[in-house]
């Protein structure tokens, strides 16, 4: 099959510097989404990523175009720009052969513009350098910047683009360029055994009538409806259900061919078949017995590590199972979520769930409620230590199973960029003391600044990107990297109420900040628990070594008694009130902590 008028390309930069709005032109260039149904950054489809105007998913589009009377189909996939969804771009990467590189003329190169730009070049995707938002370069130094970003790619200023995709300027030439520059599919692999389809995974979801729905991307042979096929890694065996296009709604077609990006809906029901990275392989050639399919597997992606966990409690206990199949429907749809079962005294089951960042995490929460419907009590975000105790060294993944007697604790590390305009320099330095930077060096890059650092991982995620965005007004932008496990100087900080430990609040913490941290927590539980008929005392410790305290005095008198005797229906609608809304009550002792309270104090 002939594919040479197929390009397949993805937009990256770093965030807000216009992905999304740029994608939008595209699909009202080529007549992709009809002008009544537009709507700006099209793409974004999630609740969340509407709300918080991000993109959390990369999201493919198929578009056609006609140039000097030949027909093109322009596979475009739109990436997220936050570091927490690296994960989303690079196997965005591996399914095209060119990037169009954007940067806001009005911000420069910021750090994730470097990292995208280093990825995609390591891929050998042919990039094409663009400065967007030309509509408000006035007042910027737009050749400087276009030279700067001309550097980066090894190309010369004449060949960057100066587009806005608000006002569409600079916008078709741009399309065009792809056409002309964006090799061929498959120009860069060397196909053997060519005939036999051969398609990369890069995505999944979960469709309640074509179950589960592979995103793919064809390398070499071609898939047809209803034939044989199967998974290179899981040896699974289906029958191709469906088979089509992002449209970008699912539009079903005959077949899909070497250099298409498509779907393909694989009938399976059980999520945990289906593994981003794997291959799936027509069978049409007797190639079916798993062994024989695994030498044929395209080259797969490496498993992306978690370092951000935290556990999830479903708020009504007989939501686990719920709770469970939600993980796994969205794991399917983000392939860098890990979960595994977890329990806890007060809690009950759930599951300890591992993430690439923060940010991935409080958006994992927010799909499961919003998605699936779940509202889930979670812990604090914990990265993994290492400790060493009676010479053994031991991964902790949850700050309750560490012991009190480790000999030493390590924590991971992560080598940082920031990129800031000279005037935040010297509050970034301000920095190092609170979230325990080291090795700071700079290095002047025109008339901004890097900076390098090393740092905990876990300063990152107790609100590095807040802090760094607030003193900076925005403009210092930062990329990281883990590195290695260093010996660190922390304890393990349990919280007791009422003499009773409360499972889940237990945090490891440095020892220079235990004081402040044990003192903020303990204040903070006498504002929000709330009073009992006892007084209630409030600890925050290391071991049997108290480091704050603080005490609820008891309650005056008992606000429900009035009920009582009373109206008797009252009191029913109370109590099924209480039930409906705390839906789960912790108890502890005598002591009562509900979902809701619990919440208020992990926040
Ligand atoms: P993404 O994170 O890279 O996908 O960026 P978005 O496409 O979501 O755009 C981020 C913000 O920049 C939005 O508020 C857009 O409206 C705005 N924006 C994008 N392109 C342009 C442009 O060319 N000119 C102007 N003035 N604003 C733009
Ligand atoms: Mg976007």
């Amino acid at each position: 099959m002939n594919n040479s008028n197929i390009r397949n390309f993805v937009i990256i930069s770093h965030i807000d510097h216009g992905k999304s709005t740029l994608a939008d032109r595209f699909l009202e260039i080529t007549k992709t989404v009809e002008s009544r149904q537009m709507k700006a950054q099209f793409l974004d489809s999630l609740e969340s990523e509407r709300e918080r105007g991000i993109t959390i998913k990369m999201a493919p589009v198929r578009m056609s175009y006609s140039l000097n009377s030949n027909f093109y189909i322009l596979n475009l996939i739109d990436t997220p720009g936050h570091p927490d969804f690296g994960y989303e771009v690079s196997r965005a990467l591996a399914a095209v052969e060119g990037a169009i590189l954007l940067v806001d003329i009005t911000q420069g190169i910021q750090a994730q513009t470097l990292a995208k730009f280093y990825t995609a070049s390591k891929q050998g995707l042919k990039i094409i350098g663009a400065v967007n938002k030309i509509d408000l370069a006035q007042g910027f130094d737009i050749e400087k910047r276009i030279e700067e970003l001309a550097e980066l790619i090894g190309c010369s200023p004449e060949e960057i683009h100066r587009i806005s995709g608000k006002t569409g300027v600079g916008v078709e030439e741009l399309l065009k360029a792809v056409i002309e520059n964006v090799p061929v599919p498959n120009s860069k692999i060397i196909a053997s055994n060519a005939e036999i389809g051969r398609a990369l995974i890069f995505d999944s979801f979960y469709d309640d009538h074509k179950g589960i729905v592979a995103s793919v991307r064809v390398f070499t042979g071609e898939f047809k409806i209803g034939d044989d096929s199967c998974l290179a890694a899981a040896g699974e065996k289906f029958k191709i259900k469906e088979i089509g296009y992002f449209m970008p709604k699912l539009k079903p077609s005959e077949k899909l061919f070497n250099g298409e990006i498509g779907y393909i809906a694989t009938g399976l029901k059980d999520p945990e078949k289906i593994k981003i990275g794997d291959t799936i392989i027509s069978s049409k050639y007797q190639v079916a017995s798993s062994k024989g399919s695994k030498d044929l597997a395209l080259l797969g992606y490496s498993e992306p590590k978690a370092v951000v966990f935290v556990s999830f409690y479903p708020d009504l206990s007989d939501d686990y199972d719920n709770l469970k199949k939600a993980l796994q429907r969205l794991r399917l749809n983000d392939s860098a979520l890990t979960f595994e079962a977890d329990f806890n005294e007060v809690l009950g089951r759930g599951f300890k769930v591992g993430f690439l960042g923060k940010l991935h995490f409080e958006i994992t929460a927010e799909r499961l409620e919003k998605e699936f419907g779940i509202k889930t009590i979670n812990t604090f975000p914990s990265v993994a230590y290492k400790i060493k105790k009676r010479g053994e060294i031991k991964m902790i993944e949850n700050p309750a199973e560490l012991p009190d007697d480790f000999e030493e604790i390590y924590e991971p590390m992560i080598k940082m960029e920031i990129i800031t305009p000279m005037q935040y320099l010297g509050s970034i330095l301000q920095l190092k003391e609170n979230f325990r930077m080291e090795n700071i060096g700079t290095k002047n890059i025109g008339e901004r600044i890097f900076v390098f650092a090393k740092m905990p991982l876990a300063e990152l995620i107790s609100n590095f990107d807040d802090k760094l965005k607030s003193i900076s007004e925005g403009f210092a932008s930062f990329n990281y990297e883990l590195t290695d496990y260093q010996k660190a100087n922390l304890e393990k900080m349990d919280i007791l109420v009422a003499g009773l430990k409360v499972a889940g609040l237990t945090r490891v913490i440095p020892n220079q900040k235990l004081e402040y941290e044990a003192r903020k927590m303990a204040e903070k539980l006498k504002d929000i628990l709330p009073r009992q008929q006892f007084s209630q005392a409030i600890q925050a410790a290391v071991g049997s070594r108290i480091i704050a305290r603080e005490t609820i005095p008891a309650m005056k008198k008992d606000v429900t008694g009035y009920l009582y005797g009373g109206d008797r229906t009252r009191k029913m609608k109370l109590w099924k009130k209480q039930k409906k809304g705390k839906k789960k009550l912790l108890e502890m002792a005598n002591v009562r902590i509900s979902a809701d309270v619990f919440k208020k104090i992990i926040q």
